[in-house]
């Protein structure tokens, strides 16, 4: 189950079934999940962050409640941790390094706003430099 069902499901069961109670549900200020339980994404929105606070908050707050939670038949149990649970790549350790070289790579490479501000830094260090010169 994606982590959309999961939300839409658990406010179905919320509502004992009534997709229009799901619909008319005024929880917006004490539900995490609210935004979310039409079953439709919100932009900017983590479903898995919805998730994890929802959870906080069925477990008084804490991580190691909500980690040993026990109601696995809760249509939330498998994403309750903040992850997703869909998501295990298995990687060779040859795949492994490539990504690690590919992520180095994209994050030290100059874009152009990082290429300006090294030009206008050296530009900064040869103007002091001719000023103390100068003097
Ligand atoms: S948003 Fe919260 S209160 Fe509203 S239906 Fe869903 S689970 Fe229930
Ligand atoms: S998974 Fe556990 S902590 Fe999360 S909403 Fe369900 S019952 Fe509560």
């Amino acid at each position: 189950m994606s982590a959309t069902k999961a939300i839409r499901t658990k406010c179905l069961d919320c509502c004992l079934g009534s997709k229009n109670e799901v619909k008319l549900c005024a929880s917006e200020r004490i539900c995490a999940l609210h935004p979310l339980r039409l079953g439709k994404p919100v932009e900017g929105m983590s479903r898995l962050k919805v998730i994890r606070e929802y959870c906080l908050g069925c477990s008084e707050g804490t991580s190691k409640a909500v980690s040993e939670c026990e109601f696995t038949d809760c249509p939330l149990y498998a994403y309750r941790l903040g992850k997703n649970p869909n998501r295990k790549l298995k990687l060779t350790d040859e795949q492994r390094k490539d990504r690690a070289n590919r992520l180095r790579e994209a994050t030290t490479k100059r874009t152009p706003v990082k290429r300006y501000l090294a030009e206008q830094t050296q530009e900064a260090i040869a103007s002091a430099a001719y000023a103390k010169e100068s003097t």
